[in-house]
C-alpha cells in the first residue's frame, strides 16, 4: 500500500503517497488509541460521489471525544479532506481512511500532551466478500472470540485497538474455512461481524441485534430508513444465535461490505442456502441509493 502514486492529506496538507510517514514511536501504534472511519465514495451519473459524509465524520469527533481525544481541526476541514482524496487521486470510487492518532513526543500510558494528527487515505476498493458473494451470500461461523463488553471497550467509539478482537475473529473464521464471523456479546446474543452490522428475516420482518456491543453502523442506519421506508417492519433486539439457525434470510451491513448475504451459519444453511428475497430487494434499493441513481435522499451523496 505504501509504495504507490498519488497523494494523503496528513494534518492539512496533501503530501505524495511515499512521504506519507509515521515515526516508530507514534503513540497509538504502541497502545492503539486512535480512532478511525471507512467510507465510501461511488461512481454515480454525477461523478463521484461520497456516501453519508458528515455522519462518518460525526462518528470520528464521537469516537475522539469518547478516548478523550481533541481533534485540532472542524469537521467541514475533514469532510473537505476527505472530499480532496478522492478528487486529486482522480478516483472515480473510492474507499476513504481518515484517522486520528497521538504523536511521538512521549511513551508509556502517562505520556500526556502528545500531538493529535490526522491523515486521509483513499484508494480503489471493489466488493469486500468478493463480487460472487454478494450474490451467493457468504459462509460465517460464530466465533469463538467474545465480543467486547460495553464497559470493557467503549462501543460507540470506532477505535483502532477494538480491531484486534474484530481481526482475532476473522482470522479464526478464515483459517476454520469460513468467510466471516459472526460475534457474541458477552452474554451470548449476537452482535455482529468483525466490521459489519447484522440483519435476519422472519417470517417478512427484519430484526436487529440493538446497539449495545455492535458498533453503530452508518450502513445499518441506512438500510434501516431504506427498509422502513419500502415498507417493512425492523425490531431492533437481543437476538440468539439459535434464532438465526432458523431463520429465513440473513446479511450483513458495512461499509465494506455494503449489503453481503449470508448463506450459511455453522454448517447450517439459510433459509434454502441462497440469497432471499427481501435481502436482494434491499441490497438493489442501497445500490440505487449510494451509485445516485434514486434520489429520495440526495442528503446522503457528497459530490467531491
Ligand atoms: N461493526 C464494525 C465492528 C465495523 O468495523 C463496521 C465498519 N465500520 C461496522 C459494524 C459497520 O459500520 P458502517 O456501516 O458505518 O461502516
Amino acid at each position: 500500500m505504501g509504495d504507490r502514486d498519488g497523494w494523503i492529506w496528513m494534518d492539512g496538507e496533501l503530501v505524495p503517497w511515499r512521504e506519507a510517514k509515521v515515526h516508530v514511536l507514534t503513540h497509538t501504534l504502541h497502545y492503539g488509541l486512535g480512532a478511525f472511519e471507512g467510507i465510501r465514495a461511488y461512481k454515480t451519473p454525477s461523478g463521484p460521489a461520497i456516501f453519508r459524509l458528515p455522519e462518518h465524520v460525526r462518528r470520528l469527533f464521537e469516537s475522539a471525544k469518547i478516548l478523550g481525544m481533541t481533534l485540532p481541526w472542524t469537521p467541514q476541514q475533514v469532510i473537505d479532506a476527505c472530499c480532496a482524496v478522492v478528487r486529486d487521486n482522480h478516483l472515480e470510487s473510492a474507499y476513504i481512511r481518515p484517522m486520528a492518532f497521538y504523536g511521538d513526543e512521549g511513551m508509556g500510558l502517562r505520556a500526556d500532551n502528545l500531538s493529535v494528527h490526522l491523515m486521509v487515505a483513499a484508494w480503489d476498493w471493489g466488493a469486500y466478500l468478493g463480487d460472487e458473494s454478494m450474490e451467493r451470500g457468504i459462509r460465517i461461523r460464530t466465533s469463538s472470540f467474545t465480543r467486547h463488553h460495553v464497559n470493557i471497550s467503549m462501543c460507540r467509539a470506532k477505535a483502532n485497538g477494538q480491531y484486534i478482537n474484530s481481526m482475532l475473529a476473522l482470522q479464526e473464521a478464515v483459517a476454520c474455512g469460513y468467510d466471516e464471523a459472526l460475534l457474541l456479546d458477552p452474554e451470548g446474543f449476537v452482535a455482529e461481524g468483525s466490521g459489519e452490522n447484522f440483519f435476519l428475516v422472519r417470517d417478512g420482518v427484519i430484526h436487529t441485534p440493538e446497539l449495545a456491543s455492535a458498533l453503530a453502523g452508518v450502513t445499518r442506519d441506512a438500510v434501516m430508513t431504506i427498509a422502513r421506508e419500502a415498507g417493512y417492519e425492523i425490531r431492533e433486539r437481543r437476538i440468539t444465535r439459535d434464532e438465526v439457525y432458523v431463520c429465513d434470510e440473513a446479511f450483513f451491513t458495512g461499509t465494506a461490505a455494503e449489503v453481503t448475504p449470508i448463506r450459511e451459519l455453522d454448517n447450517r444453511p439459510i433459509g434454502d442456502g441462497k440469497r432471499g428475497p427481501v435481502t436482494t430487494d434491499l441490497q438493489s434499493r442501497f445500490f440505487n441509493q449510494v451509485e445516485g441513481r434514486e434520489n429520495t435522499h440526495p442528503e446522503w451523496l457528497t459530490l467531491v
